[in-house]
């Protein structure tokens, strides 16, 4: 079974591998193995599922709703989240104004078909809304019990610092961040890891194989596999774009090996990977079909020596990103 940590520093218990449904549910994948794939998750011990308003233009929380539906409340850990524009994109529609986070709220309420979620999440920061708006749109959100604890995804340690005084002075608390993170992408290291830490924030990671490029199915030089996200002409193939370069797709053969040797699959190893910092509270996977969720719930649990830490460093080289600048939300709201 998948074990739990908790959540920062916060009494909320998840399970450190969740499943999320960005571009597959109401996307790439069909509505059926969509949810053979949250039962699969259920099934495997997963409890926490991560979703947001914005999949697939709201289609991927009714799907998650529907494949939930039944099951016990407490014993399942919803997360969603608020900023990119939905439904018919009206100025109103998208942000971190007061009137879209309470709209929001109650959209994915009725979407998730539940009465609240556990974590509401800022899925960028909103540098057209005073972030005192923001903050007490989130206190009131918690204390009218639509979410039981709030987080943000992809603020900058200085955003992160300055919500969290003010959560302070409203009662409540920023319990998570929701980063890009990765033996590729490790560029919150520098910064965003110890003001989050300081403050009690845990990390909940997205793309942990880099959308399956560190599944090391994809080569150099050749087509992608059929069925895969590069493949997704709905929108996977545009956003895995960024790690088809050859040099990439060559730095992550080097570890076959390494996995090979540790006893793992290419994705154990990638999940493996960020569930070694401690400071990660949950690998966020995505999987297109159930028989990868059964083979990713395999590296719950799993620690990697040092050597095989150094290993993996010396094989992707100079392809890792760390630059703690590329941690940034768009300078203006999407329209
Ligand atoms: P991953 O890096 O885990 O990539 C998942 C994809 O990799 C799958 O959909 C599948 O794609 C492929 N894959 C998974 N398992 C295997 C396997 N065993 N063998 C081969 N291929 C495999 O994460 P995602 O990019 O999907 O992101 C995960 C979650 O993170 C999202 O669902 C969302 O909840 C969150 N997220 C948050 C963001 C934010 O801004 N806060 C941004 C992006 C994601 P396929 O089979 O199609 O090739």
């Amino acid at each position: 079974m998948v074990a739990y940590r908790h959540l920062g520093s916060s009494g909320l218990k998840i399970t450190e591998i969740t499943y999320g449904n960005w571009l597959t549910h109401g996307s790439q994948v069909e509505a059926d193995t969509a949810i053979q794939c949250v039962h699969t998750a259920l099934d495997l011990g997963i409890t926490s599922f991560d979703t947001a308003d914005v999949y697939a233009n709201t289609r991927a929380e009714e799907v998650l709703g529907r494949a939930l539906a039944g099951q016990r409340r407490e014993g399942l850990e919803i997360f969603t989240k608020v900023y990119w524009p939905i439904g018919p994109k009206g100025p109103n529609d998208v942000g971190l104004s007061r009137k879209h986070i309470m709209e929001g709220i109650n959209g994915s309420l009725r979407r998730l078909g539940t009465d609240y979620v556990d974590l509401y999440q800022a899925h960028r920061y909103d540098y057209e809304t005073p972030l005192e708006e923001t903050m007490q749109a989130f206190a009131d959100v918690v204390r009218s019990g639509k979410a039981l604890y709030i987080g943000v995804s992809e603020w900058t340690a200085d955003q992160i610092r300055a919500g969290q005084e003010l959560a302070a002075q409203m009662g409540f608390r920023l319990v998570s961040n929701q980063p890009q993170y990765s033996a590729l992408w490790r560029v919150i290291e520098e910064r965003v890891v110890p003001v989050s830490t300081e403050l009690g924030m845990g990390q909940i990671v997205w793309s942990p194989m880099a959308e399956g490029v560190l599944s090391g199915k994809y080569l150099p030089g050749r087509q992608p596999p059929a069925g895969s996200r590069a493949t997704d002409d709905k929108g996977g193939k545009d956003m895995i774009a960024r790690w088809m370069s050859d040099e990439v797709l060559a730095a992550v053969q080097k570890l076959k090996p390494i996995a090979a040797d540790a006893g793992l699959t290419m994705p154990q190893l990638a999940i493996a990977w960020v569930l070694q910092h401690d400071y990660v509270s949950a690998a966020l996977v995505g999987a297109s079909r159930p028989e990868q969720l059964v083979e990713n719930v395999k590296a719950s649990g799993v620690r990697l020596d040092g050597d095989v830490m150094e290993a993996i460093d010396t094989a992707l080289g100079e392809v890792v990103a760390r630059d703690p600048g590329l941690t940034r939300s768009p300078d203006k709201r999407p329209a």
